[in-house]
């Protein structure tokens, strides 16, 4: 994520604050990458109520990110308005970081469109099934309360699990599609890295949750739910390119001076350093993820296609 200069004072702070350290009102312009004075721009009607930074197009509408949410989760239970603020937050991160990569730009952007729900409703539950289909990702708001991610962690043994990880991969089906569609090339050098995404799904997720991952898993993908099928291959290490460019540029953005030839080596350096600062501080390994030679493969193919920039 960049850090970028307060329009008034000139001090550095992230596009997700709508305040300077020194009390200015900022929003934030996700196309031009700038931040402007607020009260000079018109700013996302959820800026009050959610704490969205972003500019909107006009008075009164919401930001491009906030826009593609079109279904609100049911706030009825307590504390689910900061868990669809968290949720947006995130949506925001992720969003951001894909334009900064090229991505929703010009003038027919072509955006997902975001269902948030929650599973948590006034006096009962629902279920809730996060994914993606036809450009439509779901996603759970409950995933974004700190308690039910430990324990979710815990319970799928999922390290990292965290709500912009469930964006990121989320939105990386997305993008499988578009890439799918609009770059000849993709299709053919995926299938030969990861497999054909069109086997049976059904078939493939009934045998996972059956079965497992096959053996030996760990050497091939970077997950064990990446093992399932090609789609899900492409997702969780496409979500893992982008944690891992963020890692690399936002330590770039700070002037953390991190070693490594290639990004994704300056991306693993950074990981382990943040992983012993952690440590430091008595707290779990943040990126405890193990990258095999064929998982970085695979890493390095989904940072090739998701990084337009380097398309032209
Ligand atoms: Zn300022
Ligand atoms: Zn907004
Ligand atoms: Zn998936």
């Amino acid at each position: 994520m960049d850090v970028l200069p307060c329009p008034t004072c000139g001090i550095r702070v992230f596009p997700e604050s709508c305040l300077c350290a020194n009390g200015h009102e900022i929003a934030y312009d996700a196309r031009a990458r700038t931040l402007v004075e607020a009260a000079a721009a018109p700013c996302c009607a959820n800026r009050d109520r959610l704490g969205c930074s972003w500019t909107a197009a006009a008075e009164g509408e919401l930001c491009l990110s906030c826009a593609t949410t079109t279904v609100v989760p049911d706030l009825s239970a307590p504390g689910a308005e900061a868990l669809f603020a968290a949720t947006e937050a995130a949506k925001r991160w992720v969003l951001n970081g894909l334009m900064r990569l090229g991505w929703f730009l010009g003038e027919t952007p072509e955006l997902p469109e975001f269902r948030l729900m929650s599973e948590k409703i006034k006096g009962r539950r629902q279920v809730v099934m996060m994914g993606h289909a036809d450009g439509v990702i779901t996603l759970n708001i409950m995933e974004a309360d700190p308690a039910t991610a430990i324990r979710r962690k815990q319970e799928f043994d999922e390290p990292i699990r965290s709500m912009i990880g469930h964006v990121r991969h989320e939105t990386a089906h997305f993008l499988h599609d578009r890439l799918g569609r609009e770059q000849p090339g993709f299709l053919p050098a995926f299938r030969n890295l990861m497999g054909d995404e069109r086997a049976d799904y059904g078939e493939a997720l009934e045998r996972y949750y059956d079965q497992g991952p096959p053996p030996g898993w760990q050497d091939t993908h970077i997950s064990e739910y990446a093992a399932a099928h090609p789609h899900e291959d492409w997702a969780e290490s496409a979500a893992n390119a982008l944690h891992l460019e963020d890692l690399a540029q936002s330590a770039a953005e700070l002037g953390i001076r991190v070693e490594g030839e290639t990004m994704l080596d300056r991306a693993q350096t950074a990981g382990i350093g943040l992983n012993h600062m952690c440590r430091a501080l008595g707290q779990p390994d943040p990126y405890p993820m193990v990258i095999s030679p064929a998982v970085r493969e695979k890493i390095e193919f989904a940072l090739s296609w998701l990084d337009r920039r380097r398309r032209g």
